[in-house]
């Protein structure tokens, strides 16, 4: 799959295994649960079981690696790169009193 990165942006390939237990049905009034295929005939449609698996599998986030450092809130700076030249709020009332200054 080409990923975008949640926190970054970057586009990033990855290879996915999709594990596929699925349960098949004849019963066709027995389609409430997502996880069950009603089988058409003695067929089933492999294009939605595939894609339904696919969406119920996929994680939350998608991130280029797990400790992703993402893009600087102020500048957008890529962090993966090393640190960007912006102040770093030491205390979170003082962030709100460095704001204040910078208006
Ligand atoms: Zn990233
Ligand atoms: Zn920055």
């Amino acid at each position: 799959m080409q990923c975008t990165c949640d926190r970054c942006g970057k586009e990033f390939d990855r290879v996915k295994d999709l594990p596929l237990d699925v349960t098949l049905t004849a019963d066709p009034e027995a389609d409430d649960d997502p996880e069950i295929f009603p089988l058409e005939g003695d067929a089933v449609d492999l294009d939605e079981v595939l894609s339904t698996c696919f969406v119920l599998d996929l994680e939350a986030k998608c991130l280029c690696r797990d400790d992703c450092a993402g893009l600087c809130p102020t500048c957008g700076a890529d962090l993966n790169l090393g640190p960007c030249n912006c102040r770093k709020p030491r205390d979170p009332r003082m962030a709100v009193l460095e704001q204040l200054l910078d208006e």
